[in-house]
């Protein structure tokens, strides 16, 4: 996912390694018509037996992508400071809840954790919440994190509020599935996903299938836009859980801060682009979060939201330049790959602009260091209306 892939090119898979998906979206899209954007993408991350994110080991230089994480340890290490100096802020709470969204090979809540450590009273209040869809990384998480005790649970909507709660999200919204529109002589069609006489996918447009035309913007033509349709539904969880005990949310990933025209729909094996269409399960799909979307949401379901800011203003904040130093003084033969890692994290040409962060707090807690004071931030509400 830190790849920025060029247009897409063709596969190199072996048809047998991408068969029984294409031919279950074949039968079904013959059935019933063609497929939305959104149906599709549920259908080859999420497919019980075939999805990508149910079968696949996809994070790491031998999966298909690399991520923060696995880049730095000094990545996590700042996150579980951060979320040391919400729990602060919450008044130290004797339990709370720290829920992780899509927590991968484990990598960044147990970096997290050992930096967190460091405060008397954390550890012991935490109760650990790993919300993944994925079984062999769940076996990852458990070998990784099994000190803290965690549970699992498939959705935020499944965690009962217990306690004030803190949540982490690195490169999980990218995974929620996006619909595509686009505006035909003054109309707005969808984008959706149909099968050709030969067999293979191809890209249609069709009478709206996603229900959230009453979000889109005046149909002007020429336009294209994306708009994820799961995102009221996740805020409306995520403020449950809020709501009352206190908390808050981190989210990390990639997109504009400005709701943005245009396709962003991608897939990813093997660290290079693939057409999104020809291997449903075997590559990694996702689409640029739209925080401008994201942070109005969050406001309307009662909690503030700051930023989004850049990665490499966020981390530097947090102290990455001083903390990667410390570590290159300590380790003098890592010292050429702690610069390699910071670089890579924080510099505009790579991840470092691309990356953005959006933190959600509860009402009346402090605004995260970093961040704008939320009443001299730009009005999310005044953009273009998003669910
Ligand atoms: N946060 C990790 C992994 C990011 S990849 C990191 O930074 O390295 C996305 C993660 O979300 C994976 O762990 C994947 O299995 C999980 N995932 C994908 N779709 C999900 C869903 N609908 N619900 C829960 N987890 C999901």
């Amino acid at each position: 996912m830190t790849e920025t892939p060029p247009p897409p090119t063709g596969s190199d898979t072996p048809a047998s390694d991408v068969g029984p998906l294409t031919d279950l979206i074949r039968r079904q899209i013959r059935a019933t018509g063609p497929l939305s954007v959104p149906e599709f993408m549920t259908l080859a991350l999420q497919h019980p037996e075939h999805g990508y994110y149910r079968r696949q080991q996809a994070i790491g230089a031998a999966g298909d992508f690399v991520t923060a994480p696995e880049i730095s340890q000094v990545f996590g290490e700042l996150l579980g400071l951060w979320l040391v100096q919400r729990w602060i802020d919450l008044g130290q709470p004797g339990r709370v809840s720290l829920v992780e969204l899509g927590p991968g090979r484990g990598t960044l809540m147990a970096d997290a954790l050992r930096a967190a450590s460091a405060m008397p009273g954390f550890l012991p209040a935490v109760d650990l919440v790993l919300v993944e869809t994925n079984p062999t990384l769940q076996a990852l998480q458990a070998e990784r994190l099994a000190a803290y005790n965690p549970r699992w649970v498939e959705a935020l909507g499944a965690i009962e509020p217990e306690h004030p709660t803190l949540v982490l999200g690195n490169e999980f919204l990218d995974v929620l599935p996006t619909a595509q529109f686009a505006v035909v002589q003054g109309a707005w069609l969808e984008r959706l996903v149909s099968v050709g006489e030969d067999g293979a996918l191809s890209f249609v447009l069709g009478q709206p299938q996603t229900p959230v035309l009453p979000l889109l913007p005046p149909p002007t033509d020429g336009l294209f836009t994306e708009l994820m349709p799961s995102l009221p539904g996740f805020f409306k969880d995520l403020s449950a859980l809020l709501r009352p005990h206190g908390g808050a949310a981190l989210f990390i990933d990639y997109g504009p801060a400005e709701s943005a025209h245009g396709d962003s729909f991608q897939a990813v094996r093997n660290h290079r682009p693939v057409d999104p269409l020809t291997m449903p399960g075997a590559a990694d799909l996702t689409a640029h979060v739209d925080f401008a979307a994201f942070a109005t949401a969050a406001t309307g379901g009662g909690a503030t939201a700051h930023g989004p800011i850049s990665q490499r203003a966020f981390l530097t904040v947090l102290g990455l330049p001083t903390r990667a130093d410390r570590l290159a003084a300590g380790n003098p033969d890592q010292a050429a790959a702690v610069a390699a890692a910071q670089h890579r994290l924080i510099d505009p040409a790579e991840m470092g602009i691309l990356f953005k962060v959006l933190a959600i707090t509860s009402p009346g807690l402090a605004t995260p260091a970093g961040f704008a004071d939320p009443a001299s931030a730009p009005a999310h509400n005044q953009r273009r209306p998003n669910p």
